[in-house]
C-alpha cells in the first residue's frame, strides 16, 4: 500500500501543477488507475482456487464510469447491474453480457425481457418476479441468461442499519427465514428447471466478514438441499454478492480479500469443492482505495473561536460523511497551495464545503495544520460511492474525474474518465 500512499502524493502534486484543478475547477476527482488493476488481482488471486470458475463483477452502484469499467474489465472483471442506467453504462464499457449481473429490487418488465434477450444473467428478487419470468421463459427452450433468485438469509444486521441487507425485514431478496419460505423456495426451482443460480448479498460496510460468510453458507445448504431434491446439480452457481468492508482510519486495506476468502473456506468448504461456480459482486472494496477528492480552501475564518476552511467538497461529493458523520467519517489531509503536505502544529477546526446549509461539513473539530485560503484539502479513500454518487445540491456541477499513472521518473500522466460538467449543461437538465 504505501506505492499506492507515493503515487496518490505525486499525482496531488501533479494535478495541481497541471492545473487540473485551480480557482476554476476547484475540486476534481483522481483515481490511480494501477491502484484498481492491483486491487482487482489481489481479488482473483484470494478467490483463485483450482477447479472452481469464479466470474468477478464490479458492483456498478459504487462508481459508474465508463473508463473504470474499461479497466475493471481489462483485468477480466465483470459488472453488478441494477438499474437501466449502469447496464447501458456496463455495455458502453464493452462488458460482454456473459460478464454482467442484474440484480434490483425493482426490474421493469422490459428491463427482464431486455435482460433475456441480451443473454444477461439475473437474479430474481421474489416470487412475484418469478411469476413474470415465467411468462418470458419458453417451456422446453432453456434461456441464454443465467437465471436465479435472491434469497435473504436473515443472519442480521452489522454496525450500519442503512447498508445491511441481511435483517430479517429487509427489503430485499427472498426472506428465507419466514415460515415455510425455504420449502417454498426449494418447490420453486424444482418447479423451474431453468433455475440455476442461487444469489445473496448480506449488506455492505459495516458487516462482520463471519456475518457474511453466515449468509453465503445458507445459500450453500439451500443450493444443496435444491440439488439433492431435484436428483441433479440443478443449482451450478452461487452469487455471493459483495460488501467487503472498507478501513477509513488509514492506508491498510484491511480486511483484504483473503481474509474473506480465509473465513469463507473455513465457514463454507463445500463452496470451493469444484461443485459450484461462485459469483461475487465487490464494489466499495475495489475502488474506495484508489480515489481521492482534491478541493481548493476557497476563505478560511473563524466563528466562536473555532477556525473553519471553506472549500469546495462538500455534500455535493461526499454526500454520506456530510448527512451522517457520524457513519461514514473520511481521512482529510491538508495540503499547501502546490499540493504539497501541509506542515504546521495540530489546530481544532472545521472542514466546510460549498453549500448553503450549516451541515455541509466533511469533518468537524478535526486536528490538522491550520488551513488558509489557497491551500488544498484532500477526501482519501473516495473511489468509491462518491464520484457517481453526486447529489445536485445548490446546483453545483459535478467535477471533472482524471485517471493517473506514475512511471518509473515519477511522472504522472492523467486521463479524462469524466469531464466536468459545464454549466450549459446543467441548466439543460435543469429544465433550460
Ligand atoms: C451494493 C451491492 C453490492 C456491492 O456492495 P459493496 O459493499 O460495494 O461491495 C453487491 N451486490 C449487491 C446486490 C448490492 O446491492
Amino acid at each position: 500500500m504505501s506505492d499506492l500512499v507515493e503515487r496518490r502524493g505525486q499525482a496531488m502534486l501533479a494535478a495541481v501543477e497541471q492545473g487540473l484543478t485551480g480557482a476554476e475547477q476547484p475540486v476534481a476527482g483522481l483515481l490511480d488507475l494501477d491502484g484498481i488493476r492491483e486491487t482487482a488481482r489481489e481479488l482473483h488471486a484470494a478467490f483463485a482456487t483450482e477447479g472452481v470458475e469464479v466470474q468477478h463483477t464490479f458492483a456498478v452502484k459504487a462508481a459508474a464510469l465508463v473508463p473504470v469499467l474499461r479497466v475493471l474489465g481489462e483485468e477480466g472483471i465483470g459488472a453488478e447491474v441494477a438499474s437501466p442506467g449502469e447496464l447501458a453504462i456496463a455495455r458502453a464499457a464493452g462488458v460482454p453480457a456473459a460478464r454482467i449481473v442484474l440484480d434490483s429490487p425493482a426490474k421493469t418488465h422490459g428491463e427482464l425481457q431486455e435482460a433475456l434477450a441480451l443473454g444477461i444473467a439475473l437474479n430474481a428478487d421474489n416470487p412475484k418476479e418469478l411469476a413474470r419470468l415465467d411468462k418470458l421463459v419458453r417451456p422446453g427452450s432453456p434461456p441464454a441468461s443465467p437465471l436465479g433468485l435472491r434469497v435473504n438469509p436473515q443472519v442480521g444486521g452489522g454496525s450500519i442499519g442503512a447498508t445491511s441487507t441481511a435483517t430479517a425485514t429487509s427489503k430485499f431478496g427472498f426472506a428465507l427465514r419466514d415460515e415455510g419460505a425455504e420449502d417454498w423456495v426449494v418447490q420453486a426451482y424444482l418447479d423451474r428447471p431453468w433455475l440455476t443460480r442461487l444469489h445473496t448479498h448480506t449488506g455492505s460496510q459495516g458487516v462482520p466478514l463471519e456475518l457474511m460468510a453466515t449468509g453465503v453458507r445458507a445459500a450453500y445448504e439451500l443450493a444443496e438441499r435444491i440439488n439433492a431434491a431435484a436428483g441433479r446439480q440443478q443449482v451450478t452457481t452461487i452469487d455471493i454478492g459483495g460488501g467487503l468492508p472498507v478501513n477509513y482510519d488509514s492506508d491498510d486495506f484491511r480486511p483484504a480479500y483473503r481474509d474473506y476468502a480465509d473465513v469463507l473456506r473455513a465457514a463454507v468448504p463445500g463452496l470451493f469443492s469444484g461443485r459450484y461456480g461462485l459469483v461475487t459482486e465487490f464494489g466499495r472494496s475495489l475502488l474506495a482505495k484508489s480515489g481521492v477528492i482534491l478541493a481548493r480552501v476557497e476563505y478560511a475564518k473563524s466563528a466562536g473561536g473555532r477556525p473553519i476552511a471553506v472549500t469546495h467538497a462538500g455534500v455535493q461529493v461526499a454526500t454520506r460523511t456530510v448527512l451522517v458523520p457520524d457513519v461514514w467519517p473520511l481521512r482529510v489531509l491538508a495540503l499547501d497551495p502546490k499540493g504539497r503536505p501541509k506542515d504546521g502544529p495540530p489546530v481544532v477546526q472545521d472542514v466546510a464545503g460549498p453549500c448553503c446549509f450549516a451541515g455541509d461539513l466533511v469533518a468537524r473539530g478535526r486536528e490538522l495544520p491550520l488551513l488558509e485560503e489557497g491551500d488544498w484539502v484532500a477526501l482519501l479513500d473516495t473511489g468509491a460511492y462518491a464520484f457517481s454518487t453526486h447529489y445536485g445540491y445548490n446546483s453545483l456541477p459535478r467535477p471533472g474525474i482524471y485517471g493517473f499513472q506514475v512511471d518509473g521518473s515519477g511522472a504522472v500522466r492523467f486521463s479524462v474518465v469524466r469531464r466536468p460538467q459545464t454549466l450549459a449543461e446543467l441548466v439543460a437538465e435543469s429544465g433550460g
